[in-house]
């Protein structure tokens, strides 16, 4: 029977105890049929003189976990949440949900409504309702307060926050942990309650002290950047204090729908789709992945380090290898001070840090690689260098060990061609530092086996990040749109902006930082050498800035030298700096460059168009799995403001014909070597 022909609620009886069972696989979305169903069953107890009270509970591996997602921006259908809600308090028998796996959104209001809550131990509860630019509709904002007391609320509802098992027992967002079996301890505990209504929103609000209050909004403002739907989760959490419960709940959904079809909950909406988009891969479809236990890590410098620790939390066993044994004593250390720190800020208890720790073992002999069945190699970005620890981990590693680069940039045909099995070979691209960051390349190579890819994804997801398929190819898709980004904006700059003007523009766009301090704050020599190396093979009647270069050439560096594009004094603090302006002055002088008053606006839209045509290439080119892969790489690895969805989200807001000429009029603007995508493939949606 498929899951629509399946009664999606049902009513069980359990003696005089109604056991309410909410089917809908697999997250039992609170659809409009589960809602309907509820509506039903509820008026069933109401009626029903041999029910006393009753139980909500989840069928298979949860309750509800979230809304339904073909709801999302769409009209909602009757009957809405808040009315099976209010049937609920209306109903003179106490109700109890029965919670396992997850209660998130709408499925923690319904919990809410009813009479108490008791939790299978490792159950999450949390409204993150702001993760998509609403708030909860159904009275999250009102009866939470009332539980937890208003800082509280404000801290959860405004993050986004779940809490687990014990930790929300805690918190009082559950009466209760059960630790047998959750059915018939909630139905116990239903029938305890028979002939009492504990209704929420009776309870009066644990307003808070003031000061803790005031904290908590400021907290919440900072954290939430200010955005819409933070601002109306405080308003609508403050109303809990200030009025009664029936105005503050209308002024709740008032805001609910209204934020529902704003521009920011489809961009975060489209962010949503875009994660799931990113795990479709047609062409691995039936391929097995290898199985994963023990990885070995070479190369302990900055990048192998924060890897080593990821692979440790993810529960892996982890070996770290070096050529040189002071690299490995300074990485060894990293790790021991990461978890120290972690212990010390209470992140993590002594004992786990200890755990993590005793799977780590940090070598300088690699005879040990036979053990590990999946290699990451993350040493100097060399290829020569690359290429030799290849050979030797291929005369080392056990057949059928999938080998890994983090390569950032080089061809990794060119490194699996170093071994005798290039289709055991994989990029794994971590973005620094590896241990945080969720975005990561997982990287084909021209022999790599779908196994093989397949079992970097499954490591990847394992390790908590968030893989995009890419194709081989210089800066895959991360690097390739930063370096049309940093490009557009050194054009800018020729043309009239100074950077610290393009800085201001895109952080008031929304970028977390502008790129001109992000290249002081990671160093400009990389690229300067890089731009060394690929001198030879640049077409020389291709557009080329030299400010970065002349900036090198003076010794500025970036923050490690004091001045770069900025000028750094105590506090690291970027200062304007005019020995910059004289350098750019002089630039553009040597070009015959007439300086033109630029926009903030001219900014914003030229950085937008210029990735969104290298998205359009990188598709052409196959080097993007999906167009929207884009979107996650930008949001994930590079500061892009999550709230405008991406490029590809703002390009298909564009259009065809608007987009079509803007990327002929960027590719004039930006002068000779620029190359002009097919916006198409990006506007094609897969939804
Ligand atoms: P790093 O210089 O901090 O560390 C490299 C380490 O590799 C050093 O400890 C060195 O001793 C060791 N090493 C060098 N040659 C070796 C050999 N033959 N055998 C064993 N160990 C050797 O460099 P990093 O920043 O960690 O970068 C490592 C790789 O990760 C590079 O390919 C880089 O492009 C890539 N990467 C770096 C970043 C970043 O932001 N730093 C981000 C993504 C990817």
């Amino acid at each position: 029977m498929t899951a629509n022909a399946r009664a999606q609620v049902r009513l069980e009886r359990d003696g005089d105890v109604a056991v309410i069972w909410i089917d809908n696989p697999p997250i039992n979305a609170g659809s409009a049929a589960v809602r309907a169903g509820l509506l039903n069953a509820i008026d069933e107890v109401a009626r029903d003189e041999r029910i006393v009270a009753a139980v909500l509970i989840g069928a298979g591996t949860t309750f509800i976990a979230g809304s339904d997602i073909r709801e999302f921006g769409q009209p909602l259908a009757e009957p809405q949440l808040p009315m099976v809600i209010a049937a609920i308090e209306a109903c003179p028998k106490p109700f109890v949900a029965a919670l396992h796996g997850a209660a998130l959104g709408g499925g923690f209001e319904l919990a809410l409504g009813c009479d108490a809550r008791i939790a299978a131990p490792e159950t999450v509860v949390g409204l993150p309702e702001v993760t998509l630019g609403i708030i909860p509709g159904a009275g999250g904002t009102q009866r939470l307060p009332r539980l937890v007391g208003v800082p509280r609320a404000l801290a959860m509802i405004c993050s986004g926050e779940r809490v687990k098992g014990a930790a929300a027992l805690a918190a009082s967002l559950v009466d209760q942990i059960a630790e047998g079996n959750l059915c018939n301890a909630a139905v116990a505990h239903a029938r305890s309650l028979a002939g009492r209504k504990h209704r929420l929103r009776e309870l009066s609000v644990l307003a808070g002290e003031p000061q803790a209050v005031a904290d908590a909004v400021a907290a919440a403002l900072k954290a939430g950047k200010n955005r819409p739907a933070v601002v109306a989760a405080i308003d609508a959490i403050k109303a809990s204090a200030l009025q009664d419960f029936d105005t503050a709940l209308a002024g709740e959904r008032a805001a609910f729908q209204q934020l529902r079809t704003s521009r920011e909950a489809s961009a975060l909406r489209h962010q949503f789709f875009a994660e799931r988009e990113s795990a479709k891969h047609p062409e691995l479809l039936g391929a097995a992945t290898r199985t994963v236990q023990t990885i070995a890590v070479i190369g302990a410098g900055t990048m192998g380090t924060g890897i080593a620790i990821a692979a440790l939390d993810a529960g892996y066993g982890v070996l770290l290898l070096e050529q040189d044994g002071g690299a490995l004593d300074r990485g060894g250390s990293r790790i021991r001070e990461h978890y120290a720190a972690r212990v010390s800020a209470r992140k993590m208890a002594t004992d786990v840090a200890q755990s993590r720790q005793e799977s780590l073992r940090t070598s300088l002999q690699w005879n040990d690689i036979a053990e590990a069945d999946l290699v990451i190699e993350a040493v100097f970005e060399d290829l020569d260098v690359k290429r030799e620890v290849f050979a030797r981990i291929d005369g080392l590693a056990r057949p059928g060990a999938v080998l890994a680069s983090n390569t950032s940039y080089l061809d990794l045909d060119a490194i699996a061609a170093a071994t005798s099995r290039p289709q055991d070979v994989i990029g794994l691209h971590f973005f620094s530092p590896a241990n945080v960051m969720r975005l990561m390349e997982v990287v084909r190579g021209q022999a790599t086996a779908p196994d093989a890819l397949a079992t970097g994804l499954a490591v990847a997801k394992k390790l908590g990040k968030l893989p995009l398929l890419t194709g081989n190819a210089f800066g895959f898709v991360g690097n390739r749109l930063y370096a049309a980004y940093r490009r557009q904006c050194e054009f800018l700059v020729e043309e009239g902006a100074w950077p610290e003007q393009v800085d201001a523009a895109l952080q008031h766009f929304g970028f977390s930082m502008g790129p001109f301090a992000v290249a002081d704050l990671s160093g400009l020599d990389i690229a300067w050498r890089m731009r060394q190396a690929q001198a030879a093979t640049r077409d020389p009647a291709a557009r080329y800035v030299h400010v970065a270069d002349r900036l090198c050439e003076a010794g500025r560096l970036g923050r490690k030298t004091g001045a770069g594009y900025y000028r750094y004094a105590e506090g690291n603090k970027p200062m304007v700096d005019e020995a910059v302006h004289a350098l750019i002055e002089q630039a553009r002088a040597e070009k015959g460059i007439t300086p033109r008053i630029i926009s903030d606006e001219e900014i914003v839209r030229r950085v937008l168009l210029a990735l969104a045509n290298e998205a359009a290439l990188l598709l052409a080119e196959g080097v993007a799995s999906h167009a929207t892969d884009v979107d996650l790489a930008l949001v994930n690895g590079y500061g892009f403001p999550r709230w405008e969805g991406g490029v590809v989200f703002w390009a298909r807001e564009r259009g065809e014909t608007a987009l079509s000429a803007d990327f002929a009029w960027l590719a004039e603007i930006s002068g000779p070597g620029s190359r002009i995508g097919d916006p198409r493939p990006l506007l094609a949606s897969s939804r």
